[in-house]
């Protein structure tokens, strides 16, 4: 039996995420963390690491099956393969879209302000730059020549690309792969089910990310480099709250307040985890659930935007190009930011959405354009903290485009997305129920007596 439940997973994940704060600031600015001290041993690196790092690794653990079966069963889902290729081409071009607008709006701002001018320099931290990808290579690394190696490295891009063959493939069978269909459905349903189980303890793992990561890292560094930080936490603000609620009202004519809303959680994932990838099971399931895109168009989108779409990742590389521009002099001028847009923009198609990835983009792009990489190690020390913010505003990017394209799409269910209580019990709903257990354990029992 279903009870009414007052306190929603949502409610006490931001309970979780509030506690972990203050406790983190607590044990920071009392002390309590240094190294070789109790609490650094047996709590922060041990009760709290223990503890979020087992729910990272099991969200992580569910990403790869359940982009496989959602996106075979997307794909069936659409039974179009002209359409499948319309959702790819506007989800690409939406994407690529927002992108060059976070870094030309991180560019302008931070310009405007002047940031990084009068800095001293202390290249002291050594940064080592990755050379770009070129873009045949990017083309070339789509396609997977081991789906296991693929799946086991979890390659984004080559999954998706595999996946859609795979629908495209049982599409053509036609009739005759009913059983297959039926048993990637059944699949799919059980992967959906496994994240209910991981987030259920989504509100202490949460508490123990955050509790550790502000204890390890405290806020006062964020203050010696408050210029950069600040120029950059209003200009992903502006992205999330501004642009990209532009992009959603002017496309799809949906409800940027509602959004907002819905969105919470996932944000608060993104946020904790740093890291979009680890992200897709539960903005996969809030995008479905909450906001009512279609799977067959999220199953695409929301892996497709883990990976090729950041945002705030491309703010961060447009306010530091600036600010550590300013700090060693160096004139960039009109043609240099283009080149540092573009750089941008095509680094973030090949790099998957993982932790501190922004920074290893950022050299590619510094090497292209001629700025000093071991400017990077003047943004380096905030960089953790900064990389959960802009996560959040990543994943936040790859819903509003999975929104707009499901709408175009005629595959966006308005009354879930309106209905402000959707997919609230789906989310806790982790119960086994009774008749269903004895059920299934008599079928068992059939096969082996037939045996
Ligand atoms: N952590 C970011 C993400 O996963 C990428 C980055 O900016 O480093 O989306």
């Amino acid at each position: 039996m279903a009870e009414v439940k007052k306190i929603t997973l949502t409610t006490k994940v931001l309970m979780g995420m509030g506690l972990g704060i203050l406790v983190g600031l607590a044990f920071n600015l009392l002390g309590l963390n240094s190294e070789g001290s109790f609490v650094n041993m047996y709590i922060v690196n041990g009760l709290f690491f223990t503890i979020g790092q087992m729910f990272v690794t099991g969200l992580k653990m569910l990403v790869v099956p359940l982009v496989f079966f959602s996106l075979v069963t997307g794909v069936l889902g659409i039974g179009d393969v002209r359409a499948l290729g319309k959702v790819g081409g506007k989800s690409f071009a939406l994407y690529m879209l927002t992108t060059a607008i976070a870094i030309a709006l991180g560019i302008s701002i931070a310009v405007t302000v002047g940031i990084g001018e009068g800095v001293k320099m202390s290249s002291e931290v050594a940064f080592s730059a990755k050379e770009a990808p070129a873009l045949s290579a990017v083309l070339l690394d789509i396609i997977p020549s081991n789906i296991v190696n693929a799946m086991a490295l979890g390659k984004m891009l080559q999954i998706i690309f595999f996946s859609i063959l795979v629908g495209i493939s049982i599409l053509m069978v036609g009739k005759k792969a009913e059983p297959v269909v039926k048993l990637l459905e059944i699949s799919n349903e059980i992967m959906m089910k496994m994240v209910n189980i991981v987030m259920a303890v989504a509100p202490y793992a949460v508490f123990a990310l955050l509790a550790k990561a502000i204890s390890d890292l405290g806020l006062n560094l964020l203050v010696d480099l408050a210029g950069y930080v600040g120029v950059l936490i209003f200009a992903l603000l502006f992205h999330l709250f501004v642009t990209l609620m532009i992009v959603l009202k002017v496309f799809s004519g949906m409800n940027p307040f509602t959004f907002l809303k819905k969105m919470r959680e996932v944000q608060i994932f993104a946020f904790s985890t740093s890291s979009s990838n680890a992200t897709i099971p539960v903005t996969l399931r809030s995008v479905i659930d909450k906001l009512g895109v279609k799977n067959s168009v999220a199953s695409f989108t929301v892996p497709f935007g883990a990976t090729i779409n950041m945002d705030g990742t491309a703010i961060m590389q447009g306010v530091a190009t600036v600010f550590i521009a300013n700090a060693y002099g160096v004139e960039l001028g009109m043609v240099g930011y283009l080149t540092v847009i573009l750089m941008s923009v095509l680094a973030s198609i090949g790099t998957a959405g993982v932790p501190g990835v922004g920074l290893i983009m950022l050299s590619m792009v510094f090497s292209q354009v001629g700025l000093p990489i071991e400017g990077i190690g003047l943004i380096l020390g905030v960089d953790r903290l900064l990389d959960m913010i802009r996560t959040a505003v990543n994943v936040s990017g790859d819903a509003v485009v999975s929104v707009v394209v499901a709408k175009s799409e005629s595959a966006l269910d308005v009354n879930v997305y309106n209905d402000p209580d959707a997919g609230l019990s789906e989310e806790e709903d982790i119960t086994i129920e009774e008749s269903a257990e004895q059920a299934l354990a008599e079928v068992v029992t059939q096969t082996h007596n037939r045996d």
